[in-house]
């Protein structure tokens, strides 16, 4: 260890004590939030930038991707389904006519049920949202460090504008995308380094008459991909462009990385027809740091799971091979009392590959909040709380626990030797490459046509 410094023990001011504290205000810690509340539970989302969302507004991956599985059975119900509504509520979006009243089945040949949207609307459309369903917000809050008693969270410490405060709760959901929460709290964990990607909207004139020609917003102001696209392989995080998004060496590392493949590529379309519109803000880390649960999803696992909160997909997968998550990937028996939701749930290999997606986020969000919201309720340990009546609660709430009729046969695509792997994307993302080789080529991007990515 390098020099340290002792800080003097002192006493910190308790904010709030509630039943359920939610960190991270991404869409999984929006759902986790909505979903503990609307089971009565007082809950507080701590969130250490000023907008939800999270690497969908903030990070620019305003592309829901699909909760059907491309044969026309709809995967996701509940909140999965409901935040891609609220994400488009006062935006543009392209859920295909089919989907558009929300069905259990379309056509067999039916578009896929996804949506792009524009992020002001879907940020303002999440805090009227998080608004009506009476979940108390803190902005501008990072969570620092856990107040624990034996293998229990009693509370958190966190860092605002007004200095270092705590709160308490019965039951903590872990929404922070990197497992600080549960990591710092003692539970064990992954970590993983993820390539580097940049997204951006920009606007020229080609684009504009495009989109004015089909009458179609989303086409006249196109997302750019600069930076690497996933493989969908193992030994992505073997790449030289990858960084480790759980230091603040890695954080500035990729932040550098990738805002100089914008500056590049500003410095080359600069003209009068052209704008970068946007810029993430938030780092594009795909997967950093994960619970390592009681139990996980794996890719060449078992379909049928008894204690399933819902069905996942693979959704870029044509059609799309259906899992379903079991409960037991939420939580640790290292700790009695803390959930994980979204990107960081447990999940080996491609399998974590599979819940990152956005779709998926959301659903083990509102699995989470629903647990934690019962919990806080019976009083009981997380490994002590009822998992049937965990799933009832779920069902009633719309979400598919187990693989709906007609999707058994879903091949699994990637487990298909040689088959093609659909590069993560939606529509409308003009998609520029990096070749690895090229490491000072962080300087000499190069277009590469789409057929090559
Ligand atoms: C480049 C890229 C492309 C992608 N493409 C797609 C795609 O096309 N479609 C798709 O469905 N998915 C895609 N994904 C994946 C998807 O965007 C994310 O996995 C998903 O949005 C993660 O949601 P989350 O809520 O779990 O985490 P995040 O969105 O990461 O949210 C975590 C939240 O926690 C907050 N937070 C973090 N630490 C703290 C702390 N200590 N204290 C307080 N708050 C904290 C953050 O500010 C953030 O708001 C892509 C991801 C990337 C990076």
């Amino acid at each position: 260890m390098g020099k340290t410094v002792r800080i003097e023990e002192r006493d910190i001011p308790v904010v709030r004590e509630t039943d359920v504290i939610v960190v991270g205000g991404g869409l999984a810690g929006v759902a986790a939030a909505v979903a503990a509340s609307r089971h009565g539970a007082r809950v507080t989302l701590i969130e250490k930038s000023i907008v939800l969302g999270g690497l969908a507004t903030l990070g620019h991956v305003c592309v829901y991707l699909p909760i059907d599985d491309g044969r026309g059975h709809k995967i996701y119900g509940g909140l999965a389904e409901e935040l891609m509504r609220v994400c488009v509520r006062y935006s543009q979006d392209s859920i295909p006519e089919q989907w558009r009243d929300g069905p259990d089945t379309a056509p067999e040949d039916s578009p896929r049920y996804m949506s792009n949207f524009f992020i002001p609307p879907a940020v303002l459309a999440l805090d009227e949202f998080v608004q009506q369903e009476g979940v108390d917000v803190v902005f501008d809050t990072v969570f620092s460090e856990p107040i624990m008693e034996g293998n229990t969270v009693k509370g958190i410490v966190v860092e605002n504008k007004s200095g270092r405060t705590a709160y308490m709760a019965k039951v903590f959901v872990d929404a922070s995308g990197d497992a600080d929460l549960v990591y710092r709290a003692g539970a064990e964990t992954e970590t993983l380094k993820t390539i580097v990607s940049h997204w951006f909207h920009e606007l020229d004139f080609d684009a504009m008459k495009k989109g004015i020609e089909e009458g179609d917003m989303l086409k006249a102001v196109p997302l750019r991909w600069l930076g690497l696209v996933p493989s969908g392989q193992a030994g992505d995080e073997n790449m030289e462009l990858t960084c480790d998004g759980t230091t603040s060496e890695g954080v500035n590392e990729y932040i550098r990385i990738s805002r100089g493949l914008a500056l590049d590529w500003l410095k080359k379309h600069q003209r009068p027809d052209y704008a970068m519109l946007t810029l993430p803000f938030m780092p594009q880390f795909r997967m950093t740091r994960r619970l390592i649960g009681k139990d996980e999803l794996r890719y060449d696992g078992e379909y049928h799971i008894e204690s399933s909160v819902g069905c996942v997909i693979a959704s870029l997968d044509e059609p799309a091979t259906v899992y379903e998550f079991p409960y037991e990937g939420l939580i640790t028996d290292l700790l009695s009392n803390v959930l994980a939701a979204g990107r960081m749930v447990s999940a080996e290999g491609r399998g974590w590959a599979i819940m990152r997606f956005i779709p998926a986020c959301v659903l083990t969000g509102q699995a989470a909040g629903t647990a934690a919201a019962l919990a806080a309720k019976e009083n009981c340990s997380l490994q002590e709380l009822d998992v049937k009546e965990l799933q009832r609660q779920l069902e009633n709430d719309g979400v598919k626990l187990h693989r709906p009729k007609g999707t058994e046969g879903n091949v699994p695509a990637r487990r298909r030797r040689g088959a093609a792997v659909p590069p993560e994307c939606g529509p409308q993302i003009n998609r520029f490459y990096v070749r690895t080789d090229d490491r000072d080529g962080i300087r000499q991007n190069q277009d590469i046509p789409d057929e090559h990515v």
